[in-house]
C-alpha cells in the first residue's frame, strides 16, 4: 500500500520533470550550459593597415604593445590574404559568415557567426555585438531556421548610424545630445565627423560600455582609426595606428583583468585590407597583386610566440570561431587554423 507521504512526493517529482522539460522545450541551448562554460570571443578587425607599417616595420615602433608584450602571448599569422576584391567588405563577410564574394559589397546569403552563436546558446541580443562600419545586412542573414530573433546587435556611427536603444541608458548628456545632433551635421556637413579616424573617437568609448555593461560573448568591433591612411597625411595615419595599439593593449589587459574573460576569451586580431605600395589607394588589381596582411589569435589552449607564415584566409577565421564556439555552420571553404591550438604536447611543456 502506498503512503500519503510518498503518494505526494511522486506528485512533487512529477512536477519537477514537467518543469524541467518545458523550461528545456523553451531553451534552445541544447547542452543547457551556464553561461561561464561557452568561450568568449572578441574579434577586432583593423581596417586597411599595411604591413609595411606593422609586422614588416623593422623596429615595430608604430605597434609596441602588440609586437612586445601581445604577440607574445598567442600566434601570429603573417600571410593573410584578402581572397576577394581588395577591400574591406569583402574580408568583413568573410570573416563573419565565411562566404567569399567578388564584389565589393553584397548581402549576406547565409547566416553569419553572430546568428549560429545566438541560436545554439539562446543568447538574448545584448551577448552578441557588430560594433563599427560596413553593416548593410552583413551581419545577419534572415531565413526560416534563423529569423531576426538570432541576429547580432548593431551599433554605428559612421555609414549607418545605428544605437541600439539599450545602450543609451549608459550614455552620458552629452553623448546623447551628440548623437541626436548627428544625423543633421552629417547632412549639412558642418564638419568632418565621418572621416575614419574621428569615427573611432565615438566607436571605441561604446564598445568599452558594451564590454562593461553587457559583457558580451561574441563582438566583433571594426577598428576604423588605420584607414585614415587613404585620406590623412602619413603622420596622421602613424598616430591612428599608434593609439589603435593602445586600445588593443587597452582590450587586452580588461581580459585579463575581469574576471568574466578571463581564462575563457579568445581575442581575435585581424587586418581586412593592404594597400598599394603608394599607400594611399586600395591595390589595383586586387585578384592579382593583393598585398597580405596578417592576424593574430590568443585564447586558452592557443599556443604562445608562435609566428606562422603559411597562407590563410579571412574565411578561415570564420571556421575557426565556429569551432570555438562549438556551432555547425553551413558548408564554406574555411579551414579551421588548426596549428594555433596547443597539441596535449605542447600544454604539457
Ligand atoms: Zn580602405
Amino acid at each position: 500500500m502506498v503512503s500519503v507521504k510518498s503518494k505526494s512526493k511522486a506528485i512533487l517529482s512529477i512536477f519537477i520533470i514537467i518543469f524541467l522539460c518545458s523550461k528545456g522545450s523553451l531553451n534552445a541551448n541544447p547542452q543547457n550550459m551556464s553561461e561561464d562554460k561557452i568561450p568568449n570571443v572578441i574579434i577586432v578587425t583593423l581596417a586597411g593597415l599595411q604591413n609595411s607599417e606593422s609586422i614588416d616595420e623593422p623596429y615595430h615602433q608604430y605597434i609596441p604593445n602588440l609586437w612586445n608584450k601581445i604577440f607574445k602571448e598567442g600566434v601570429l599569422y603573417t600571410n593573410l590574404i584578402n581572397q576577394s576584391i581588395d577591400f574591406h567588405m569583402p574580408s568583413v563577410i568573410a570573416l563573419n559568415a565565411g562566404i567569399a564574394y567578388s564584389f565589393y559589397y553584397n548581402k549576406l546569403t547565409a547566416p553569419a557567426i553572430f546568428q549560429y552563436v545566438r541560436k545554439k546558446y539562446a543568447l538574448p541580443a545584448n551577448k552578441v555585438w557588430f560594433i563599427g562600419n560596413w553593416f548593410k545586412a552583413q551581419g545577419c542573414c534572415i531565413t526560416d531556421e534563423y529569423p531576426n530573433e538570432t541576429c547580432v546587435t548593431q551599433m554605428s556611427v559612421s555609414m549607418d548610424i545605428l544605437i541600439p536603444p539599450e545602450i543609451k541608458k549608459f550614455l552620458t548628456k552629452q553623448e546623447l545630445l551628440f548623437l541626436e545632433k548627428l544625423p543633421k551635421t552629417r547632412e549639412q556637413k558642418l564638419y568632418n565627423f565621418p572621416q575614419w579616424n574621428s569615427v573611432e573617437e565615438v566607436h571605441y568609448p561604446l564598445f568599452k560600455k558594451v564590454i562593461k555593461e553587457f559583457k558580451p560573448k561574441l563582438v566583433h568591433y571594426f577598428m576604423a582609426d588605420v584607414d585614415s591612411g587613404h585620406h590623412a597625411a602619413f603622420c596622421g595615419y602613424i598616430i591612428s595606428l599608434k593609439r589603435s595599439d593602445e586600445r588593443i593593449y587597452e582590450i587586452w589587459q580588461m581580459i585579463q583583468s575581469d574576471p568574466f574573460y578571463k581564462d575563457k576569451t579568445y581575442l581575435i586580431v585581424c587586418v581586412d585590407h593592404g594597400r598599394d605600395q603608394y599607400y594611399m589607394n586600395h591595390s589595383g588589381n586586387p585578384f592579382t597583386d593583393s598585398y597580405p596582411v596578417w592576424m593574430y589569435i590568443y585564447g586558452p589552449n592557443i599556443k604562445k610566440g608562435v609566428i606562422i607564415n603559411r597562407s590563410i584566409y579571412h574565411v578561415d577565421i570564420f571556421a575557426t570561431i565556429a569551432n570555438i564556439m562549438n556551432v555547425e555552420t553551413h558548408p564554406n571553404k574555411g579551414r579551421v587554423l588548426t596549428d594555433c591550438f596547443q597539441t596535449r604536447d605542447d600544454s604539457a611543456r
